[in-house]
């Protein structure tokens, strides 16, 4: 356990908790080293006229985003959003409300491209970006998971997410880059996936697991890799291979193609789902990524995209994959582009193309998760809602027990984990189990309650990062579950034809 002290869990909704200026000014995470920044297309270290460089940048994005200079000219300074950021309810630090964090960036904007701020910048709020703006640019941008959350209340739909994003591309431009994505990010450039992990080593792990499910189930599930022809390319997070409860996911999928007769594939080369590219806010390297994708889906010749469990790669997927690597007209029109695997499941058990057995899941009473990105900034199916009803409709197909949490906290309503954005680090440890406290608070009042034993959700993030910040809150690392892994567990191999 690190040296910080893991908050007190209140009720939620509770009152805005007492303020503590400064209280996580010390959290910011390793920066870049010159090996991460340059296969990204940035400088390797601060350039020296880092000042101009970044101003000029700026004006591009204010230029090329207009939503960007709408953002930053809004707002009424309501205070609507200040208690909805998850960061700012863990760790009190007021520079963690999101209209705070936004005026990081709005006093400068203002101090540059405003006539106010050129003439009178005392008056209109207006700020130099300097050495110590910038690094508080630093410091809290990378406090912001870029969970869309702060915008649901804000009347304006005023959106922290982008805004941190652009900063987030501004100090990448100038060579002030996070090792932690970017290094993430050079992996995919050159192996395909987040962790590194060589075709070789990805054939191996899932020989493996198909050895796993036959000793498990008698039954031979496979897991294909870069097979021509089939008719599914499945894209998912590279966490699916190995972590838990990822893994028991990606056994879902695979038993769900088994059972509904759909011939499928992994790709080597594209054989991550992950997009970091968003999270540092830049268009170039989430193309490069979403074109792997393309690549790999043309070589292969298959019909459809599907996407695993995965949040922000699926709100890529909805939400970009078409501009970033589109037309996709070579794909079969009859399906959505792309299509998540909830989607898929959901479709089958409606048209009763799965067996499943949900007393397999008795020992557990269960409870969702939303997703942030998932929740806040794709959709799924064509129904309006559906990122939320489909998942659910999933998992009750899979188990007896389901509960919900608190609607203050579920939904578009949902808090993030507190890992998410770019944020999934060690050195941002502290702020991760901060960030956590809401979610932890409305999951503890269903534990107490009515019982819940486990959490399910459909982020690879979420998962990872609940693994982790559950034991700070006296709760079971392995309460976290992926969605398929129920499907996994209720699903009766060899009784469909
Ligand atoms: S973490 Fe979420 S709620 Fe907090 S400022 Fe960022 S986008 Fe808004
Ligand atoms: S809710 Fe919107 S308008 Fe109100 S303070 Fe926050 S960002 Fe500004």
């Amino acid at each position: 356990m690190a040296d910080f002290e893991t908050p007190a869990l209140r009720e939620y909704p509770d009152e805005i908790p007492p303020l503590r200026p400064g209280a996580t000014a010390h959290v910011r995470p390793f920066p870049a080293a010159p090996a991460h920044q340059e296969p990204l297309g940035f400088p390797g270290e601060l350039v020296e006229d880092w000042q101009a460089r970044a101003l000029e940048k700026m004006g591009d994005l204010l230029g090329k985003y207009r939503s960007l200079q709408v953002f930053l000219d809004a707002c009424v300074r309501c205070g609507a959003c200040t208690d909805k950021c998850h960061y700012f309810l863990g760790t009190q630090d007021p520079r963690n409300m999101p209209v705070a964090r936004q005026d990081l960036m709005r006093s400068v904007y203002r101090r540059h491209f405003t006539l106010g701020g050129k003439i009178a910048p005392a008056l209109v709020g207006a700020r130099e970006l300097d050495r110590e703006m910038l690094d508080q640019w630093y410091t809290y941008f990378h406090q912001c998971s870029q969970c869309r959350r702060c915008s649901v209340f804000c009347p304006y739909g005023i959106d922290t997410a982008e805004i941190s994003m652009a900063a987030r591309e501004i100090m990448d431009h100038v060579g002030q880059g996070q090792k932690y994505c970017n290094e993430i990010i050079a992996k995919v450039h050159k192996i395909g996936n987040n962790l590194g992990l060589p075709g070789p080593a990805l054939e191996d792990t899932l020989e493996g697991l198909e050895e796993e499910v036959k000793e498990d189930t008698g039954v031979d599930v496979r897991f294909p890799l870069d097979v021509e022809g089939a008719e599914v390319l499945l894209v998912t997070p590279s966490a699916d291979f190995f972590a838990e409860p990822h893994v028991e996911g990606l056994i879902g999928y695979a038993k769900v193609f088994h059972q509904a007769g759909i011939s499928w594939t992994l790709s080597t080369y594209a054989s991550e789902a992950a997009n970091f590219g968003m999270f540092i806010g830049s268009y170039e390297n989430m193309r490069r990524i979403a074109l792997r994708i393309r690549k790999a889906a043309q070589d292969l010749g298959v019909k459809r995209i599907v996407f695993g469990e995965c949040g922000h790669a699926w709100r890529v997927a909805y939400s970009f994959l078409n501009t970033l690597a589109g037309p996709w007209d070579f794909l079969d029109k009859r399906y959505p582009v792309p299509q998540h695997m909830c989607e898929v499941t959901y479709d089958l058990i409606r048209r009763g193309a799965l067996n499943l057995d949900p007393s397999a899941n008795d020992h557990m009473t269960v409870t969702f998760h939303d997703s942030c990105n998932v929740a806040r900034a794709s959709r799924m199916g064509d129904m309006p809602g559906g990122q939320f009803h489909i998942p659910r409709e999933v998992i009750k197909a899979s188990v007896n027990k389901f509960v919900e949490m608190d609607p203050a906290t579920t939904m578009e309503r949902t808090f993030c984990c507190g890992g998410g954005g770019g944020l999934l680090t060690d050195d941002l440890m502290e702020i991760r189990v901060k960030g956590a406290l809401p979610r932890m608070q409305a999951l503890k009042e269903v534990v107490e309650r009515e019982g819940v034993t486990h959490m399910a959700a459909i982020c690879a993030i979420c998962k990872s990062q609940f693994t982790k910040v559950l034991p700070y809150y006296d709760l079971p690392m392995d309460m976290i579950v992926s969605v398929h892994q129920l499907v996994s567990n209720a699903i009766q191999l060899g009784t469909k034809e």
